[in-house]
């Protein structure tokens, strides 16, 4: 087995049977999970629950596929556990084990769900930069990575890669992308995060992804895949290619690859399956692109008049104040009839578009960004 095979079963369902068999034979086609897990491994796996969001919404990873995965888990005795970290504050993590459907299958399988809010941190170093990751993730003997097929606002796609960024608990995740507020800069803290972890598999749902306004503000797009691989850059690569993007305009994949983390040459990758044609995915706005291309001296003086940033629909704001509570840098003040933008403290992560409930909050954008836009992008 080598670890640039990516398997594709097609699967138009979540119907548990159908989606288990899919899991099944995705896992089998690259060697099978006794590949990958021993009896009496304790294994992590590491759903995205983004937020506190129904399995309909698709923001987070369905509940059948990772029933499914706990049940091959359990078939090669080994002990699966379930965590992850969600985007902003996590107060009453009991709530997101619910709504996402996570709580029902772990109780119903008697398998853990692990609070990382509250299991303590290493703290790990990586080209000099220092992060906290959850204990439980370090401790475990395999990691199964569980991410879903989305787009990003910011770093344009999330999945094998970016999913593993949950293993930070709490808003610390937020303060990262302080530290970091240019595409290509988070990109390589996210990169940094996935090296320290590094899942043993992964696990795609392509079931249902996201595209427009992802991760969380997008619309649910029917793709009817689940994909395995060992390789979470060559999985990743492999995904934006058949969906229409070059998989080195995606900041993650390009720097993951350039630092040897894994295959993103897609001529490289051995599939084994089928990949639908999807020939109308919707990509966000290239701003990665285009943020990159301006160079930091002109960037302020022009940003008067070119410019992409969130905004608040009034009409559908609810004045809850999650977003005031998720931005890392107090650019958002708590206000009447709905907070108020400080921009010029604004670092554009787009947490706050990430974490609202009501998705209200919009990516708003000048003329001039507009018209930038059509000549530079590549979506
Ligand atoms: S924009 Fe969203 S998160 Fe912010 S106050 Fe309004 S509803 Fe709440
Ligand atoms: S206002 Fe929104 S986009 Fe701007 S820094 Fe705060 S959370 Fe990020």
């Amino acid at each position: 087995m080598t670890e640039t095979l990516v398997s594709i079963s097609k699967c138009n369902s979540y119907d548990l049977e159908l989606v288990q068999n899919a899991v099944k034979n995705s896992v089998d086609a690259i060697g099978g999970l006794s590949s990958f897990v021993k009896p009496g491994d304790k294994v992590l796996i590491k759903p995205n629950m983004l937020q506190a969001k129904t399995p309909e919404e698709a923001i987070t990873t369905h509940p059948t596929v990772i029933e499914s995965v706990i049940n091959l888990v359990k078939d090669v005795g080994a002990i699966p556990m379930v965590g992850d970290s969600p985007g902003g504050p996590a107060r009453g993590m009991e709530r997101f084990w619910k709504v996402t459907g996570m709580l029902d299958v772990c109780e119903r399988t008697k398998t853990s769900l692990i609070n990382f809010e509250k299991s303590g941190v290493y703290e790990m170093e990586r080209k000099g930069r220092l992060y906290h990751i959850a204990k439980p993730v370090i401790d475990c003997d395999v990691i199964i990575n569980l991410p879903k097929i989305k787009t990003h606002g910011l770093t344009t796609f999330t999945c094998a890669v970016k999913n593993m960024y949950g293993v930070v608990p709490g808003l610390r995740k937020t303060e990262y992308h302080k530290m970091a507020p240019k595409p290509s800069d988070f990109a390589e803290m996210v990169v940094d995060i996935f090296a320290l972890t590094k899942p043993q598999l992964n696990i795609v749902d392509g079931i249902i992804g996201m595209d427009g306004s992802g991760p969380s503000a997008g619309n649910p797009k029917e793709i009817g895949v689940i994909l395995a691989s060992g390789d979470s850059v060559a999985l990743d690569c492999f995904i934006c290619h058949c969906l229409g993007k070059d998989p080195m305009k995606v900041p993650s994949n390009r720097i993951a690859q350039e630092q040897g983390l894994g295959e993103g040459v897609v001529e490289n990758i051995h599939v084994i399956g089928e990949f639908p044609v999807i020939d109308d995915f919707k990509w966000p706005p290239n701003m990665a692109g285009t943020m990159e291309l301006i160079p930091s001296s002109i960037a302020r003086g022009l940003m008067k008049l070119w410019w992409s940033r969130p905004s608040i629909d009034p009409d559908i704001c609810t004045n809850c104040n999650t977003c005031v509570k998720s931005c890392p840098v107090d650019a958002l003040i708590k206000n009447n009839p709905i907070p108020e933008f400080e921009y010029g403290e604004c670092i554009n992560c787009l947490c706050c578009m990430e974490m609202c409930p009501e998705k209200a909050v919009f990516e708003d954008k000048s003329r001039l960004y507009k018209l930038i836009s059509r000549f530079t992008k590549s979506d």
